[in-house]
């Protein structure tokens, strides 16, 4: 029997990571893990969580004016940029202490540095230079944001720095119209930033429901931000304290700040996998088959760096897997159908499940659209003109539902239910014979009727 120092090391110490590496000291096993960051991954430190809290920040502002109408005036209305940054940076410190006291509870050690391949047993720690054996190796060092290679690409920001900036800018272009790009625009404007979203498609968020990609473009709009269609940047420069954009139908675009939301890639570059022979693909995602196992018999790979569905729950349901699979007594394979997900645009939107043209490719004319769009309670008072929408799409005979997509105030909580409702398997039946919740605006789920 080979000697081992660890039963297994994490490489990672993000969402996916953690778990793993808690789950599996919990279990009893000798358990190493290596961030060269703060350990809380994208999520905590430079994603998801201070993300929300600007969204939060943002909505304040509009709340703010929205309220007149319910009687509130205020004097002397001010933001102040750097307070809401420090506050979330200090929240996002205060979480990523917890992170790390999770695994020293549990048992796992934690090494505060770069970890690389040297074997397919071994790591090498980058700045103490201590190499560490294990008998398995997880890797779960998720995605970093990419930037198209263009001139001038090194004067623009990318969205971890958009949460440490400085002083806000008076004005700022947003490349990309993908999540980051769609929920940091509604951020700036919401925080009064003068915000350009200049995208290369015809509508905003690819992949998403027709309907839906319209109306997020509507409210970009509602929100002040001037959304541009069909355009590529080709070049940035600067121009005294200002940076001019120029894309592919000749216009220049000005702006204080230029933010490249233009996708992520998983961080894979100078891991040492080449030394042992883990497979990826053209991306650099880690290819796993359905246990999260490479090509190499004792490594694996959980959350985005395998590119499969980047969302922070779907990493930490891959890492329970894999260690129930690892050290439990069956093997545990995750389902990745019907994941529910949420874009934080304001509105925010909420999503499981298939859109309609998917629905229809895979079943044809058996499937029923339910749909409406009304202006939800808040907001007629308010005069705010912003609508909420919602699809529900059915298949066969049943009615079985199979997508259900809204945008509009509460999505997000709201889907969370929803995708219960989706993985069960629940017919149109099931939510008519659901009594309303009045009034609210999830009781309208439980009303739709097909669309004439
Ligand atoms: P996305 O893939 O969502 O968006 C990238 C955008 O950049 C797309 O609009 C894409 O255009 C555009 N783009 C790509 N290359 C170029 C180029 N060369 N020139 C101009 N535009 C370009 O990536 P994000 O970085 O926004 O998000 C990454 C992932 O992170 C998401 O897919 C999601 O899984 C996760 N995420 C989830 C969130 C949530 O759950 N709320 C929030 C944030 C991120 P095109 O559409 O034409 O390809």
């Amino acid at each position: 029997m080979l000697e081992f120092d660890y039963d297994l090391f994490v490489i990672g110490a993000g969402s996916g990571g953690v778990r793993a590496a808690r789950l599996a000291a919990q279990m009893g096993k000798k358990v190493a893990i290596a961030e060269e960051s703060k350990p809380g991954g994208t999520c905590v430190v430079r994603g998801c969580v201070p993300k929300k809290y600007l969204v939060y920040g943002a909505e304040y502002g509009s709340s703010i004016a929205a309220s007149e109408k319910y009687g509130w005036s205020y004097e002397n209305l001010d933001f102040n940029w750097e307070k809401l940054r420090d506050s979330i940076q200090k929240e996002v410190d205060r979480l990523s202490g917890i992170y790390s006291n999770i695994l020293n509870k549990n048992g796992a050690v934690v090494y505060n540095e770069r970890a690389e391949f040297i074997d397919k047993n071994t790591v090498i720690l980058t700045s103490s230079k201590k190499k560490i054996s294990a008998e398995n190796i997880l890797i779960a060092v998720g995605g970093r944001p990419w930037s198209p290679d263009i001139n001038g690409v090194e004067h623009s920001i990318i969205s971890d720095d958009a949460f440490l900036l400085e002083k806000l800018p008076s004005s700022i272009l947003i490349i990309g119209g993908g999540y980051i790009a769609s929920e940091f625009a509604g951020i700036f404007s919401g925080l009064g930033v003068k915000t350009i979203q200049a995208y290369r498609g015809e509508h905003l968020l690819k992949g998403f429901d027709k309907d839906i990609r319209l109306r997020v473009g509507t409210h970009q709009k509602i929100n002040g931000i001037d959304v541009r269609y069909n355009i590529s940047p080709l070049e940035i420069s600067i121009n005294g304290e200002t940076y001019n954009t120029h894309f592919d139908d000749d216009s220049i675009i000005n702006s204080d700040l230029v933010f490249m939301a233009t996708g992520r890639r998983p961080y894979t570059s100078s891991l040492g996998l080449d030394r042992v022979g883990v497979k990826t693909d053209a991306l650099g995602s880690i290819i796993v088959d359905g246990l999260s196992k490479t090509n190499i018999q004792n490594i694996y790979a959980v959350g985005d760096v395998t590119n499969r569905l980047n969302l922070t729950p779907v990493a930490i349901r891959e890492a329970k897997a894999f260690i129930e699979t690892l050290y439990g007594s069956e093997q545990v394979e995750y389902d990745h159908s019907n994941i529910a997900s949420a874009v934080f645009t304001r509105p925010p939107i909420g999503v499981v499940g298939l859109n309609e043209a998917q629905a229809r490719e895979l079943y044809g004319d058996d499937i029923v659209v339910y749909e409406t769009s009304f202006r939800p309670m808040k907001n007629i008072l308010s005069g705010k003109e912003e609508k909420c929408f919602m699809k529900l799409i059915t298949e066969g005979m049943n009615e079985k539902i199979v997508g259900i997509h809204i945008i509009g105030d509460d999505s997000p909580e709201i889907i969370q239910i929803l995708g219960i409702c989706v993985k069960a398997g629940l017919t149109k039946a099931d939510f008519d014979n659901t009594c309303a919740v009045h009034p609210t605006l999830a009781e309208e789920i439980v009303t739709l009727n097909a669309r004439a």
